[in-house]
């Protein structure tokens, strides 16, 4: 068993060398959404895949009206009606034009599209009779108001690379070009296992000496808000046989990360260490970081194992710092942090040394970012992470930041734009 004091980021980058890539599966479009395509999307299609028009109005021809004002209106026959979806069988002569709404085919002979506003014809009403004839009070360019086919995507083009996240933006414009089933990456299915003798459900009466166990659903609220199934293992007491039962209750379940809370500190009844250095490989680490000290992190029987601490505020800050990164790579993401701002600290901070992620308020203010303590800092204290929104980061080896100077933030309840 190897025990070091790492950085915050030198424990990062060995649990991420130890997670690979899930293999990839064909679901249907509206399965795929927050998740990572695997295969390039190329379109068959050119969007739009005819000329049509953006607007509701009159096609025409362009020389036709060039000289049109609202003081010399320009005359034209009315030969014919295209609502969207249909295609008119006509062929525009010089001095015609063609009723057409927006998204319908443009017809042959027309090289623009007059919009109805600049006509004789009474749009405000909604259901309006086809005129004969009607006066066109300003000019337009050949071409204009008219959307070309290919002008969104070329046929045969690659519309979204390999390895990116699927948004509602990228769902449509998929189901546009006609995708109705694709390649992505598998969900992770990600194991929570609470350990600790002095743990009962949330149904379960209080009793003395024992705690709501308040672990394994924040981990699995936040596994779920990561885009992973959670898969609960339920709680183990404090014993080497109860926790290796508990783990090994993962392998039936086709899990591709255990995470475990509570047990791995320095503890007389910290047990999870020994079943780890029984069944797998395993490095017990102690992080350079407030809160979430201790760490450990290998592999159980063949699937990657995050020890988290027991305390709530370090197993949820470890989380975001380790497990959420870990999750977002398996799930084939390639950015795995959160965003973060800079903000001016409107209180002296002080900490230990460490690299501290303190729970804080960030506001947009006066044109900047400022940010303040949200509360009592204790890693059993859950109301100020509740208040929070986001984790001031004191660098490893500053002790004080004066009020006035500028911090980095991490934004753990900013939506979720990952690529
Ligand atoms: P440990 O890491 O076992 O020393 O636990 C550290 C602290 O976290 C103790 O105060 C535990 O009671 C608390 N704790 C451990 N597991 C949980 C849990 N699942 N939910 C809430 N608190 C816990
Ligand atoms: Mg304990």
């Amino acid at each position: 068993m190897d025990e070091k004091l790492l950085s915050v980021d030198q424990a990062l980058q060995q649990v991420l060398a130890g997670i690979s890539l899930l293999p990839a599966e064909r679901v249907s479009l509206m399965d795929a959404l927050g998740r990572v395509l695997l295969e390039p999307a190329v379109s068959a299609d050119d969007l739009p895949h005819f000329a049509n028009s953006s607007m509701d109005g009159y096609a025409v021809k362009a020389k036709d009206v060039a000289g049109a004002s609202e003081d010399l209106p320009v005359k034209l026959r009315v030969i014919g009606d295209i609502p969207a979806g249909t295609v008119a069988q006509i062929s525009l002569s010089s001095g015609e034009a063609a009723r057409i709404m927006t998204g319908a085919p443009l017809p042959f002979g027309a090289d623009a599209v007059i919009p109805v506003e600049l006509t004789s014809e009474p749009w405000r009403q909604s259901v309006r009779p086809l005129p004969d004839q009607i006066d066109v009070r300003g000019s337009v360019d050949s071409g204009g108001y008219i959307r070309w086919p290919g002008e969104d995507v070329r046929k045969g083009t690659e519309v979204l690379p390999s390895g990116h996240v699927l948004r509602p933006q990228e769902i449509g414009v998929l189901s546009a070009i006609g995708l109705t089933e694709i390649s992505v990456v598998q969900t992770p299915r990600v194991a929570v296992l609470a350990t600790g003798d002095e743990l009962i459900e949330a149904s379960e009466p209080l009793a003395p000496g024992k705690i709501r166990n308040s672990n394994s659903p924040t981990l699995t609220a936040q596994i779920r808000s990561s885009g992973a199934i959670a898969v609960d293992l339920g709680v183990a007491r404090d014993s080497f046989s109860d926790v290796q039962s508990k783990l090994d209750g993962a392998l039936e379940r086709d899990v591709n990360l255990i995470i475990s809370t509570a047990g791995v500190s320095v503890g007389a009844y910290d047990v999870v260490k020994d079943v780890l250095d029984a069944g797998g490989e395993v490095g017990f680490w102690r992080v350079n970081m407030r809160p979430g000290k201790p760490l450990a992190y290998g592999e159980y029987r063949g699937i990657p194992f995050l020890g988290l601490p027991g305390n709530p505020v370090s197993a949820m800050v470890s989380f975001e710092r380790f497990a959420r990164p870990a999750i977002l790579k398996m799930a084939g993401h390639r950015k795995l942090d959160r965003p973060r701002v800079r903000a001016t600290v409107k209180e002296d901070i002080h900490s230990d040394g460490r690299e501290s992620y303190l729970r804080a308020i960030v506001v947009y203010e006066d044109g900047g970012y400022s940010v303040d303590l949200s509360g009592r800092q204790g890693s059993h204290v859950m109301t100020s992470l509740v208040q929070a929104n986001g984790l001031l980061i004191v660098p490893a080896g500053t002790r004080l930041i004066q009020s006035g100077q500028a911090v980095e933030v991490m934004m753990i309840d900013w939506p979720e734009t990952v690529f």
